[in-house]
């Protein structure tokens, strides 16, 4: 096994990736690899929180605002199929995958640490971490114990925690089978214990459900008990969320006329209901309580990870901003390292937050095209936008 590298620029991850991949495709041997090229963990895009990871399917805690029962998963969960071995080579050889960077994030399609699944999420924890070395990020509702805390630290020593939280008030309604909010956050404590960092994730934010005095109460909770930031997240209706929430008396049609929907969406769409006056409310009251107002989850990660980021408009986050100079060398050598180039041109300029590198390479058309499909590793990787053009 490879192990945790240091990986500090983009040709550092290619080569590691290449190397990783080739490792395992022996571990595996020809026939298991090829099962696990076809498995979506080797093919999908990452989302803006970052590569979606299913340590399991389907979940059984019956929250009234899921909105997994539409994507087609079961309520009774089962872990995922493949072992740490094979997700961590469907990870390596997915061309978005960049090693040391594309985020980890686990928990969009199950809960992580239900029974059945914990013992899957943390072989996981530890083949993206050890292959690989993914900033992983988990997002649960359960109550993470001492044991399980420090059992997290061992696997992925930098893991992002989110603790899940929607109302305090109306929980045992909404959330039928989780735990009150206010243990979870004690989960979030004993996280925090085993050094891990833990946020609160207030999502979804409900218009008519979620009141100011339960942003008060879980921002309290989770100053309390040691927990850094907040990250607050908006509802999406669907087809049987909307039957749920109004046969548990939710106004459903409010939720839909701020959705811009007139009747509920078709099956398995999801629509977002914007929630801006009750994140305005986090936000204010993110401050009085001495916590970090984070944009999005993936702002937790880069966080606990040390890492930084320029992706979207509501960067930068993490540390400050890479040297230009530093970012071009690294752009170079990968280019060099990639295509042998006779000659090629960098020009760079920054604008607003991003590092615009235009690369002209003379006269090698076809390898250009070649390098146009690894472009999204030197972006990727320093969150900078790099045009390919021949000479
Ligand atoms: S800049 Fe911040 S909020 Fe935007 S994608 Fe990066 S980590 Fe997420």
């Amino acid at each position: 096994m490879p192990g945790r590298k240091e990986i500090k620029s983009p040709l550092d991850a290619w080569l590691l990736k290449e190397e990783v991949a080739e490792e395992l495709r022996k571990v595996l041997g020809p026939r298991r690899a090829r099962r696990v090229a076809k498995d979506p963990h080797a093919r999908r895009k990452p989302r803006p929180c970052g590569m979606t990871v299913h340590p399991g399917q389907g979940c059984s805690l019956g929250c009234l605002y899921c909105y997994v029962p539409d994507m087609g998963f079961p309520t009774k969960p089962r872990p995922y199929h493949l072992s740490g071995e094979e997700l961590a080579y469907a990870l390596a050889i997915n061309p978005h995958v960049v090693p040391g960077r594309t985020l980890a994030a686990f928990g969009s399609v199950t809960e992580p640490f239900l029974p059945g699944i914990t013992e899957k999420t943390l072989e996981y924890f530890r083949a993206v971490n050890e292959w690989l070395s993914l900033p992983c990020q988990v997002s649960t509702k359960l109550i993470i114990d001492k044991e399980l805390a420090i059992e997290l630290a061992r696997a992925e020593p930098k893991l992002s925690i989110l603790i899940s939280a929607t109302t305090a008030s109306k929980a045992k309604t909404l959330e039928p089978g989780a735990p009150l909010p206010q243990e979870r956050v004690v989960g979030g404590e004993n996280a925090v214990r085993a050094g891990l960092r833990a946020d609160l994730f207030l999502r979804p934010l409900i218009p008519g459900v979620t009141t100011e005095d339960d942003i008060r109460e879980l921002l309290h909770l989770a100053k309390q008990h040691g927990l850094k930031g907040v990250v607050a997240g908006s509802l999406r209706l669907t087809q049987t969320n909307i039957r749920r929430l109004r046969s548990a008396g939710v106004n459903v049609n409010e939720l839909m006329r701020l959705a811009g929907l007139r009747r509920p969406p078709k099956h398995e769409t999801q629509v977002p209901v914007t929630a801006a006056s009750l994140k305005e409310v986090v936000k204010e009251e993110t401050g009085r309580q001495g916590l970090q107002y984070l944009p999005a989850a993936c702002a937790a990660n880069i966080l606990s990870h040390g890492l930084n980021c320029y992706l979207c408009k509501w960067g930068p986050c993490g540390r400050p901003s890479p040297n230009v100079k530093e970012v071009e060398g690294s752009i170079i050598e990968f280019i060099k390292e990639l295509l042998r180039p006779k000659d090629l041109e960098v020009i760079s300029s920054q604008e607003g937050l991003r590092i615009l590198i235009r690369v002209k390479v003379w006269g090698l058309n076809r390898a250009l095209k070649s390098l146009r499909t690894y472009s999204y590793f030197l972006s990727d990787f320093h969150k900078v936008k790099v045009i390919l053009e021949s000479g």
